[in-house]
């Protein structure tokens, strides 16, 4: 059995791509671009040793896609593709393989039996590249105008990984120092040695453009899911001049009794968030029995919760409270009330919903005794690999 290594080229910076780290450690399906690459290399039977050549501003995002992996000690990239390809050619040469398998990490929808192809190929081919003939017809551009149809019957759009015999390749490298060819097969061409064209998988594109963000971000929702909890209070009136409504004092020929401020609102939203988390409910977490909290400001409660989803590595996505009364009119309220509670959770305004019903003067908030709220709240957390 031949000894084969893996070259995964991950040296590039994205300047195509405009993301805020480099697209080979960009997400998809909850896990770095680079991490599907190398895990595919590694767990190839064919694949003796796997090397990735990184730019050391990036040492960290590699560490954490390569984790556990078992791959063999990055290797830095040069200032162009063919660069970094011969650092990581001459980075093999203390294991010294039979051959070679380059890799371009931004690219990692190959097969494993693309990998088992090109292997195979090397023990009658000094190169093997695996491509897909052009389908679209090509025009030749000159200032915004066709000037020609090119004939595309012997046209390859040439793909990764691809596979040489390692002392020609590297010998090969080492004459073309300087040219900046953007594949290995150029540099084999340049070195005089047949490539022979494999027949390549469709889906293996690289991600380089801004159409990928799509596909990345549709990745990117699948690492979260969405949980929701819901609450529900009630308080009833005592003599008094005001009640506190989700944050607000509203001047009231009644007030609310309770413990705290008896802010029905709020602690109905408090019991959601913490719903939300499974993370039991208000009164377990601020027992009515205990005295610190007798008049307590319950937004106090309602903070709380929101830090305990922040520690979870959570967000509250949206929050929606519904306050039942026939009195007072809450409407004229809202628009503070939102912003309160938005400031509370460090939420967008858009982010917080307050409805108002009453409950057609049946019922005990029918007949004025109390105020009863209702509430929902959705948490976005990483989902479970
Ligand atoms: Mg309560």
């Amino acid at each position: 059995m031949p000894k084969v290594a893996a070259l995964i080229v991950a040296a590039g910076r994205g300047h195509r791509f405009g993301g805020e780290i480099p697209k080979q450690y960009c997400a998809l399906y909850g896990e770095p671009v680079l991490r599907h690459t190398l895990s595919k290399f590694v767990a190839h039977p064919d694949v003796n040793a796997t090397v990735t050549v990184i730019h050391p501003d990036d040492r960290a995002l590699y560490n954490e896609a390569a984790a556990g992996l078992g791959v063999i000690e990055p290797v830095s990239g040069g200032p162009s593709r063919q660069e970094s390809v011969y650092n990581g050619l001459e980075a093999l040469a203390n294991i010294q393989p039979d051959a070679v398998l380059i890799h371009d990490a931004a690219r990692p929808f190959f097969t494993d039996a693309l990998i088992s192809d090109i292997v195979a190929a090397l023990d009658l081919h000094v190169g093997a590249a695996p491509g897909i003939p052009v389908a679209d017809t090509l025009k030749r551009v000159r200032d915004g105008f066709v000037e020609t149809t090119v004939d595309r019957s012997d046209l390859w759009r040439v793909q990764t990984p691809q596979g040489f015999r390692y002392p020609e390749i590297l010998a090969a490298h080492k004459a073309a120092a300087g040219m900046n060819l953007t594949d290995d097969a150029a540099i084999a061409e340049k070195a005089g040695f047949n490539v022979v064209m494999l027949d390549g998988v469709k889906g293996n594109t690289k991600i380089t453009r801004a159409e990928d963000l799509d596909m990345i971000g549709l990745a990117r929702a699948a690492q979260w899911e969405y949980r929701t909890g819901q609450g529900f209070d009630v308080h009833r009136f005592e003599p008094g001049d005001k009640v506190q409504l989700c944050g607000v004092s509203i001047d009231h020929d009644k007030a609310l009794a309770g413990h705290s401020d008896a802010d029905v609102g709020l602690h109905a939203l408090t019991d959601a968030i913490l719903g939300a988390a499974a993370a039991g409910d208000i009164g377990e977490h601020f027992p009515p029995t205990d005295p610190q909290w007798l008049g307590a400001n319950s937004s106090i409660f309602l903070r709380y919760a929101a830090k305990l989803i922040m520690d979870m590595d959570a967000k509250i996505v949206n929050v929606d409270v519904t306050l039942i009364c026939e009195t007072p009119k809450v409407a004229p309220h809202r628009a503070k009330m939102r912003a309160l509670l938005a400031d509370l959770l460090n939420l967008e305004v858009d982010r917080v919903g307050i409805k108002a019903t009453t409950t057609e003067k049946l019922g005990f908030t029918g007949r004025h005794e109390g105020i009863a709220a209702q509430a929902l709240a959705t948490i976005r957390v990483r989902a479970e690999e």
